[in-house]
């Protein structure tokens, strides 16, 4: 071989090395990208309070939650405030409801229902029907006599045979 060749060769068997070096480093760097992308990243903290909040409410995504939780805060809601009125909203509001009728907690913080006093609503109460003594329930004229025609006209009936 001449030097020039020899020279070559060396030249290739370096490059070569190089190229070598260079995809091992590359693979290490996507075999790190791909392991970071695997391993979850750490839990940003929550804010202050609201998992307490979150405990009595677990209803729909927990991060809109949180933002909505940090939003009614802000707006000068307390951690104490909310927790009472999602306890009175189970007690009265949400009692005997299925679960998919009671709100996500972001929905309960957005739209304010927090706000409501659920135990100052009034209890549905079913209007008291006026009905007659024979179980009729009275029309609008004969509330005020408090019997129906019909038995109105009975009376009468009764009432003219015995004076007679
Ligand atoms: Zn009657």
């Amino acid at each position: 071989m001449t030097e020039q060749a020899i020279d070559k060769v060396k030249l290739a068997n370096w490059i070569r090395g190089l190229v070598a070096h260079e995809i091992d480093r590359a693979k290490k760097e996507i075999m790190a990208e791909i392991k970071a992308a695997k391993t979850p990243r750490p839990r940003k903290p929550r804010a202050d309070g609201f998992e307490d909040v979150w405990k009595l409410l677990q209803r729909g995504g927990r991060d809109e939650a949180e933002k909505a939780y940090i939003k009614a805060v802000q707006n000068g809601a307390t951690k104490e405030q909310l927790m009472a009125s999602i306890q009175a909203h189970h007690k009265f509001e949400w009692n005997g409801r299925s679960k998919d009728k009671i709100p996500h907690l972001s929905t309960f913080l957005n739209r304010g229902y927090y706000k409501t006093n659920v135990t100052l609503k009034p209890v549905k109460i079913a209007p008291v029907v006026p009905t007659c003594k024979c179980g009729r329930i009275l029309n609008s004229g004969e509330r005020q006599s408090g019997i129906c025609l019909a038995c109105e006209y009975k009376a009468k009936l009764e009432n003219e045979r015995t004076g007679q």
